[in-house]
């Protein structure tokens, strides 16, 4: 059984998500918005997230796969649920759970400018710098940590743990 060493608790995320919300309400205020979810492991982050916004929004969501079931990125990213609303010159917010390597947001942004959008913008809940590959602008981050293998809040290993009301770093 491996150890669960807390590194968010419920009073932490909400600060962090009502935080990020403000700056993104003000960020947009009197501009159209369209927030895209990255399916799974931000569906409880972007759940909490919009809740929290003062503007209007229009909600979509992504699905990709790059982990597998283990804790390494395969670095092999696939989409397997695209966005299904307009989004041709519309502002964008993908909202990630977490940015690890940076590969599946590179790869998420260039898919999503395919569509011609005016402007896009990105608000991870966690952002992992350590083993960054590429080059992306974190515009909202709602925690930064080094390293470690996060679950909870959404985030999971093998699919379990993400029905966790709160973050913990899995120590094998
Ligand atoms: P990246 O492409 O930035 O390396 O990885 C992004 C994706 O990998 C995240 O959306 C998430 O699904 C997964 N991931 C990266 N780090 C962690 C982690 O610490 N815990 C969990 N549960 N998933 C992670």
């Amino acid at each position: 059984m491996p150890d669960f060493v807390p590194v968010l608790k419920k009073e932490d995320i909400g600060k962090a998500v009502a935080s990020m919300a403000r700056n993104i309400s003000a960020d947009y205020v009197d501009r159209d918005l369209t927030v895209i979810g990255v399916l799974n492991g931000a569906f409880i982050f972007m759940a909490d997230l919009v809740r929290h916004l003062s503007i209007p929004v229009e909600i979509d969501f992504v699905r990709v796969a790059s982990y597998g079931a283990g804790i390494e990125s395969s670095g092999r990213i696939q989409l397997t649920k695209d966005v299904e609303t307009n989004i041709k010159g519309r502002n964008l917010l993908i909202v990630e759970d977490i940015i690890d390597t940076g590969l599946t947001l590179s790869y998420l942004t260039d898919h999503l400018k395919s569509f011609g959008p005016h402007s896009i913008k990105i608000c991870t809940l966690i952002d992992k710098r350590e083993r960054r590959k590429t080059k992306i602008h974190v515009d909202y981050a709602g925690h930064v940590i080094k390293k470690g293998y996060l679950v909870g809040y959404g985030l999971d290993h093998a699919e379990k743990y993400r029905n966790l009301p709160e973050i913990y770093h899995l120590k094998f």
